[in-house]
């Protein structure tokens, strides 16, 4: 009887993992399969749908027109959470997920534990390596499995998983749990974090070596391109250009930006990713691989200058050329049948408010005081001092230990709040995040909400503004709601077995997951809600 466990232990730990991959190999040489030999996924930071075609025209053959023409493009994909950021997005993509599942309930949320703001990433127990920063950063917040852990647990962990961006949470949250790698950008170099490695490789250490803002822009950022057609987006820029020479006009960019702030910064995190490429040696072994690129750049750039800047045109077009060379060299890494790849967004990002004022478009701007004032009408009417202890994400998180000393019942608090927000120009709707089932919101933003809604990090009161308001300035654009220009985001794919089209159904955020774990035959993530994009699996 031992023995026969014995001999089960022994099959079920030692023999059954070999087999497996003798399978999942044998497959591969047999060339039967329709796994690539690498997947190539890339997040474009704040990339509006429209960004496709708005400067088409001016768009080489090679970029951005060969997706379309040679790629599927899933023309409505909708994000299924609210706070459009960053975090989410990135998280939501390569799980499946959302918020309420994944745990990434924002950029950052205030941690009741902790008693302050923490970042998506932050992890005290890990150490930077690659820089001087006392800890680092981990996808130890991240609740759930994304696409390259499912990958790496089909194959006994022989696939590889890498992942590359400038902000952190664009390269920890896609790499997932078992990444072998996910470099982010600390100061111009390319840093890591203990929970990954002890020290950055070779390769990443000579490429740190260059100065990339030399190298790439040593004329500082000029436009390539005329901009005389271009409308400025509001007073304070006129200003701005008016208080320069004639000769000098016209102004552009209307800032100094350093590398990670232009269009080159796109440039530098691609050259990083096919030297990740090479350094690992990705989609050169049996199994596939898988490298995540996220490019953060276009987000700085729009925040700035807002979705109908040339700034922001001039990233496309710059951009597009980048996207153009990548290609070239996946052709000739892969051959044009040897990868997947998909491009996709974390986020749109609204027009700047004062471009939309100008042009007598819905708009406005709340106070950035909005929760201070509020606190202290709180303070008159209850009796106790700072009742709301924090905003972020449009959610009111509550002081639950002021209210007990007070005595005060979570509903009288709420419906309070909500009389007294909803005064004011630019609120739209107030609710309880715990009741949001019975709110009287339209869909999809209801449930957008509801997906958005993670029960231990979120906020108490959900704070929806008006179409086209903005916090803080009129200037430059913002993002993190749930209307269209936040939440309708590119999703084309290209390459193995991918046959050029589109489709006009939508589709959420959440299907890419499931998608490319049915083209690899694996499980989907282990909190994946999503549903797999039959128009990319079965259209062979
Ligand atoms: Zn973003
Ligand atoms: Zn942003």
């Amino acid at each position: 009887m031992k023995s026969n466990i014995r001999k089960r232990i022994f099959f079920l730990l030692i023999v059954f993992p070999f087999l497996q991959q003798m399978a999942f190999a044998q497959k591969v040489k047999g060339k039967e399969t329709q796994t690539p030999k690498i997947i190539v996924g890339m997040m474009v930071d704040q990339m509006r749908w429209d960004y496709l075609y708005k400067y088409k025209a001016r768009y080489g053959i090679g970029g951005i027109n060969r997706l379309i023409r040679e790629g599927f493009s899933c023309e409505n994909t909708m994000i299924k959470h609210a706070p459009t950021v960053t975090a989410c997005g990135h998280a939501s993509v390569y799980t499946g997920s959302v918020p309420a599942i994944n745990g990434i309930a924002g950029n950052d949320w205030y941690d009741r534990e902790w008693k302050r703001f923490i970042s998506n990433v932050e992890d005290s127990t890990s150490k930077a390596v690659g820089s001087k920063s006392t800890y680092s950063k981990s996808p130890n917040n991240l609740l759930v499995t994304t696409i390259g852990d499912e990958l790496r647990l089909a194959t006994q962990f022989q696939s590889k998983v890498v992942s590359v961006s400038i902000k952190d949470r664009g390269a920890i949250l896609p790499g997932g749990h078992t990444a072998n790698g996910a470099f982010w950008n600390n100061g111009n170099k390319f840093v890591t974090s203990s929970y990954y490695m002890e020290q950055l490789p070779d390769w990443a250490i000579k490429f740190n070596e260059t100065d990339w803002q030399k190298k790439l822009m040593p004329n500082g950022w000029n436009t390539l391109y005329p901009i005389n057609t271009y409308k400025l987006s509001n007073e304070d820029d006129k200003e701005y250009e008016n208080s320069f020479k004639d000769e000098e006009k016209p102004v552009f960019p209307h800032t100094k930006a350093g590398l990670t702030g232009t269009p080159f910064g796109n440039t530098f995190t691609l050259e990083f990713a096919k030297r990740a490429i090479e350094g690992y040696k990705l989609g050169q072994g049996v199994y596939t691989d898988m490298l995540a690129v996220s490019l953060s750049s276009p987000d700085g750039i729009g925040h700035q200058f807002g979705t109908t800047s040339v700034e922001v045109e001039d990233n496309y077009l710059r951009l597009d050329k980048d996207l153009e060379d990548f290609f070239i060299y996946l052709d000739k890494k892969f051959g044009k049948d040897g990868y997947i790849y998909f491009i996709t967004a974390d986020h749109g990002g609204n027009q700047s408010p004062g471009f939309l004022q100008e042009n007598k478009l819905p708009t406005g701007a709340l106070s950035d005081k909005l929760v201070k004032d509020l606190n202290a009408v709180l303070e008159k009417k209850f009796e106790r001092p700072k009742l709301v202890i924090a905003f972020a994400n449009g959610q009111l998180y509550l002081n639950y230990e002021e209210m007990e000393k007070g005595n005060l019942k979570r509903d009288d608090l709420v419906s309070f709040i909500a009389k007294e927000l909803k005064k004011e120009r630019g609120v739209l709707y107030v609710f309880d995040n715990e009741k949001l089932s019975g709110a009287t919101i339209p869909e999809p933003a209801k449930s957008m909400f509801i997906n958005g809604y993670n029960a231990k990090r979120s906020g108490d009161i959900l704070v929806v503004k008006s179409a086209g308001w903005k916090i803080g300035s009129m200037k430059g654009t913002s993002h993190s709601d749930w209307n269209p220009y936040d939440s309708h985001i590119p999703l084309v794919w290209m390459g193995k077995g991918i046959k050029p089209g589109k489709t006009n159904r939508t589709i959420g955020m959440t299907d890419i997951a499931p998608t490319v774990a049915a083209m690899l035959q694996i499980q989907m993530p282990s909190g994946c809600i999503g549903e797999v994009i039959t128009e990319i699996t079965d259209n062979k």
